[in-house]
């Protein structure tokens, strides 16, 4: 510091200053009433920001195990003299998400991903699963476009009052001011997306070697393509049905001019507009996945479609 004397002391005495003055400047700035008239005047789209928010965070919990059966009663008998890695591997055995192999299962599950994925996770060829990764499907795909989407928005907010702000505080506090503007964490990364891995571990336990496989919405796609390949030919009601891709989502949502069939709001009135597709009558009251029963839907009205079928039941 200064008193070490030298110029090198004085400058950093000097950026010391300079970093007090400005943390007292933008704390100043932040409890004026003119950042707070300012904060007022986009309260409510910042709210609607915030809530948009909310319901990514709900679509991301939605995944429902697929898993049938796990493999807690497996029996490890590691006769191995080097070992360094059997804690490891313990620890994964306990995960039914992870799925212990030898080198020829791991390097036929990287080839055929979706065959061996059904296989050695013992996931069943049948409708519950096609209706559960639909869903998945369904749910991260607004989840990915909503995240877009929710971000595009808050920067057309931003914009709209960023010349009334002081060109210091974008500069060198963007995220405080857009925390004091009110605008809540979103959490742009993937993880909520389940993972299965292959995981070989030699029996030294010096080597090793792990194919994932992510439920991503391209992924989530294939997946529907191939059960739905399968099932198709079995004589059923369901057999008639359409695959929920992603692709007839898009087809749905052109069809309807991607307008909400309950509020009529459309992306021609609203930019950055979050849109689902939704079963009229839903799947679980003997609905089908026909051109007829889905319906584009905003998401405020298929988060309160949501909502009202909850408190019917309960
Ligand atoms: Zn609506």
């Amino acid at each position: 510091m200064f008193w070490v004397g030298g110029n090198d002391g004085n400058f950093l005495f000097f950026l010391f200053l300079t970093y007090i003055s400005y943390q007292s400047y933008a704390y100043y700035y932040f409890n004026s009433t003119k950042f707070f008239s300012i904060k007022n005047s986009v309260k409510s789209h910042v709210k609607n920001c915030n809530d948009l928010n909310e319901h990514i965070e709900e679509l991301k919990k939605s995944y429902v195990n697929i898993k049938s059966i796990d493999y807690d009663d497996i029996n490890l008998a590691d006769k191995s003299i080097y070992n360094m890695k059997r804690r490891m591997w313990s620890a994964a055995v306990k995960n039914h998400m992870t799925h212990n192999c030898s080198l020829s299962v791991l390097r036929n599950a990287r080839d055929q991903p979706i065959k061996y994925l059904f296989k050695y996770f013992d996931l069943r060829h049948d409708n519950y699963t096609l209706e559960t990764v639909e869903n998945m499907l369904n749910n991260f795909s607004a989840v990915e476009q909503g995240k877009k989407l929710l971000m595009s928005d808050r920067e057309s907010i931003v914009q709209k009052i960023i010349k009334n702000i002081p060109s210091i505080i974008i500069v060198f506090s963007k995220k405080r001011f857009e925390k004091n503007i009110g605008f809540d964490r979103v959490d742009l990364s993937n993880i909520y997306m389940p993972v299965y891995s292959f995981v070989y571990v030699s029996s030294g336990g010096n080597s090793s070697a792990k194919a994932d496989f992510i439920f991503n919405v391209e992924n989530l796609n294939k997946i529907v393509s191939y059960l739905g390949s399968l099932i198709k030919f079995r004589a059923s009601v369901y057999g008639q049905r359409l695959l929920m891709t992603s692709h007839l989502r898009e087809r749905i949502k052109r069809r309807d001019s991607y307008t909400c069939k309950t509020c009529g709001i459309s992306t021609s009135d609203e930019k950055n507009l979050l849109l689902e597709i939704d079963h009229k009558i839903p799947l679980s009251k003997g609905g089908i996945t026909s051109e007829e029963n889905l319906q584009t839907l905003c998401w405020k009205c298929n988060r309160s479609k949501g909502a009202k079928i909850l408190t019917k039941i309960s």
